[in-house]
């Protein structure tokens, strides 16, 4: 189980932490995922549990894609207001690249050349949608400019994952947000305070999301507002997956049957598997 943690700081800025390696393992479980994809995947799924405890009710919720054109493919991540996320992956086995510096290639793995966009249902009649280019492939720069430029919200991110072989020793995330009218000493500690945090996942290594936000935000008496656990949980079900079989049409899914004996859908982002044989596909197209 994963812990966020809220605070505020001078009335005027908003700091989110999260340590989510469970998150991150769950992830690799599921995925089998390489280091890289291991990394890259989960940081987005870091991010999105943040922006997910932003939503005011449980059923909203946000899909992230981040598709830079790398070798990793396309990245998708989901997260609602009940702090769930999950995720799914082009390519969870991209080969993993480690850089002169030691630290893992994530963005030549994502790729640079591509969109970050965000998908929120808040149960309006239409979804918002922001998107914004990619920076550096390396997730947080590439959330921090999407703020930035598509929902015009000043941030500073900063998200890690530690692994050791195909493990996820420790892993997390802050965002800090800066409201209008931040008096302008407080802004300046805060983006000194930032530009210091560094190796993210080391500082979650043993600590919890409070403790992070202590350890570096302590000289400005941060109150906290809030703490929530969050887990990797997919909400797929039969009734979605019987969709999904309707949706073939009844001659590709006879088709189907005549071929394999039955219909096999595995959902991408938890593994599970629905089986459907000659008389459950019936019933669909009655
Ligand atoms: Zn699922």
């Amino acid at each position: 189980m994963s812990v966020l943690t809220k605070a505020i700081v001078a009335n005027s800025v908003i700091i989110s932490a999260i340590e989510s390696k469970d998150i991150v393992n769950k992830a690799i479980k599921i995925h089998n995922l390489s280091p890289v994809a291991a990394a890259a995947m989960g940081r987005t799924l870091t991010m999105a549990a943040l922006m997910g405890k932003e939503f005011k009710n449980k059923e909203d919720y946000l899909t992230v894609i981040v598709d830079g054109n790398g070798p990793l493919g396309r990245i998708t991540v989901c997260a609602d207001g009940d702090g769930h996320v999950k995720g799914e992956i082009i390519n969870p086995v991209a080969e993993t690249v480690v850089k002169s510096d030691g630290h893992l290639d994530v963005g030549g793995a994502v790729g640079r050349d591509g969109t970050l966009t965000v998908i929120k249902d808040i149960g309006l009649k239409q979804p918002y949608v922001g998107t914004s280019k990619l920076v550096s492939g390396e997730i947080a720069q590439d959330f921090a400019y999407y703020f930035a430029e598509s929902e015009q919200q000043p941030c500073g991110v900063t998200l890690g994952v530690g692994l050791n072989n195909k493990r996820c020793t420790s892993a997390g995330g802050v965002w800090v947000r800066i409201m209008p009218g931040c008096p302008s000493d407080v802004l300046d500690r805060v983006e000194t305070i930032m530009y210091a945090m560094d190796e993210m996942s080391y500082q979650f290594d043993g600590s919890t999301a409070q403790q992070v936000i202590s350890r570096f935000f302590g000289e400005l008496d941060p109150v906290f507002t809030e703490s929530a656990e969050v887990c990797y949980k997919c909400n797929c079900n039969k009734r979605k997956i019987d969709r999904v079989v309707r949706s073939l049409g009844k001659q590709e899914a006879t088709d189907i049957l005549d071929e394999m004996g039955q219909i096999e859908v595995c959902c991408h982002f938890c593994g599970k598997k629905y089986v459907y044989d000659r008389d459950s596909v019936d019933k669909l197209f009655k």
